[in-house]
């Protein structure tokens, strides 16, 4: 049988064998790339992102599936003074068509990377989060009864619900930051029987937000000349960027990348400092001196990433660089302004990070960055909690596990051995 896909190291250009892999084995710093050997893009008749199972690196759906949408909103356009503005949409919004009940894009790199794990193997991914990761992730598991690990913050506890009683979740809240969630997870994704979930570096986390790309193509007919995203990790950019060669590749949906349009949320803004400089290292003493303060001053704390795949072969700078991208520093007050106005004109409540995306399309529209006329895709990222909550019944999570960042691990590891045992 011929395989769906195989995966390539972008640094090295050799293929790597063992597809379960994060990296290749060279030590190339690099992320690793999924080729499908299918080039044209075959629709499926499955539901929400399963409909490009074909450039997925599952050979199942997991369903039901929610997945991005794509539509126009003239209020907005007119508001714009654009003639061809799509919106590509994350979240819960019935009336389109949008049911990501975890209310944001994440939900569609936590499908996929859910059943990719399960048809590898069954091993039980290990995620740390100071949020929307954390309840996709939970909200998936609670869907399809399978394990997951969740590593958070003490203080985002109340964030991780889900709208199903979740049976099979590990949550481990740490008293202390996500960097001290980080360190805890890394610890757990050790244990037998669970793996790292990987980030940028989990190629079914990153085709898996290609898919809207892929979504705006298919319904638009064709690639975007810009594309506009808020950042934080710039992983979901970096899909926006392969699923676009992909498409070059196909043939059908035209001959030219999309710029990327990215933005951060000021006063933390390390890529688009490093950007500026058109520097591939992000610098600490220039990019983001005074992080924490800034961090706790942003109004979309999804933007934080203090450690982006940024710098990395493959990563953020060489998707910037090859469609000759720009990155924006969106104040918060610019950020409340584009989240009414996303309210007012498409009838959503924007996820914060959205309105930062949707500020920034404001800022290139008056600078004249864009044409009227050009062919741009809005990534909205995340919303609609509000009627999520209308809608649905929603459930916390108790912890499995409190502590302390400093606490010894070995009684935890053991914990979650038992654990495995009786739900791996
Ligand atoms: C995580 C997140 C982002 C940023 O995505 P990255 O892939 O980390 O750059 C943007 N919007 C929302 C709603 C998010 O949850």
């Amino acid at each position: 049988m011929i395989p769906k896909y195989r995966i390539r190291c972008v640094g090295g250009n050799e293929i790597v064998e063992d597809i379960s892999l994060l990296s290749c084995s060279h030590g190339h710093d690099s992320l690793v790339r999924t080729e499908y050997c299918c080039r044209k893009l075959h629709l499926t008749s499955h539901t929400g992102i399963y409909r490009y199972l074909a450039w997925l690196p599952v050979i199942a759906p997991l369903l039901p599936s929610g997945g991005p949408v794509t539509f126009t909103s003239n209020e907005l356009s007119r508001e714009l003074g654009l003639t061809h503005l799509s919106i590509s949409f994350s979240g819960y919004f019935p009336e389109r068509e949008a049911h990501l009940t975890t209310g944001s894009f994440k939900e569609l790199e936590a499908s996929p990377t859910m059943q990719r794990l399960q048809e590898l193997g069954g091993k039980i991914p290990v995620i740390a989060s100071a949020g929307n990761t954390g309840r996709a992730f939970a909200e998936l598991s609670a869907r399809c009864k399978r394990p997951v690990v969740i590593v958070i913050p003490k203080k985002a506890v109340p964030r991780l619900w889900t709208t199903e009683p979740a049976q099979a979740i590990f949550l481990v809240a740490v008293k202390g930051d996500y960097s001290d969630a980080i360190t805890v997870g890394n610890t757990l994704a050790a244990v037998p029987g669970c793996v790292p979930e990987g980030g940028a570096k989990n190629v079914a986390r990153r085709d898996g937000m290609g898919t809207v790309m892929l979504d705006a193509a298919v319904t638009t007919g064709r690639i975007p000349d810009h594309y506009f995203q808020a950042v934080g990790s710039g992983t979901g950019a970096i899909a926006a960027w392969e699923a676009a060669m992909r498409l070059l590749d196909d043939g059908s949906y035209g001959n030219r990348l999309p710029c990327l349009h990215l933005a951060q949320n000021e006063p933390f803004t390390p890529m688009v400092s490093a950007w500026a400089a058109r520097r591939r290292e992000i610098i600490p003493e220039v990019d983001m001196p005074d992080a924490m303060n800034c961090i706790g001053k942003v109004m979309s704390d999804v933007l934080t990433n203090r450690n982006p795949p940024y710098s990395i072969q493959g990563g953020l700078f060489d998707a910037l660089q090859a469609t000759q991208g720009h990155m924006y520093g969106v104040p918060n007050a610019a950020g409340t302004d584009a989240e009414k106005l996303i309210r007012d004109t498409v009838g959503i409540d924007p996820d914060p990070a959205a309105a930062i995306a949707t500020a920034a399309l404001v800022e290139a529209v008056e600078k004249d960055i864009i044409g009227p006329d050009d062919h741009i895709l809005l990534n909205l990222t995340g919303g609609g909690y509000e009627r999520i909550r209308e809608d649905f019944t929603l459930h916390t999570v108790s912890p499995s596990a409190i502590m302390r960042p400093d606490e010894p691990r070995e009684a935890l590891a053991e914990q979650l051995t038992e654990w495995i045992r009786h739900h791996g």
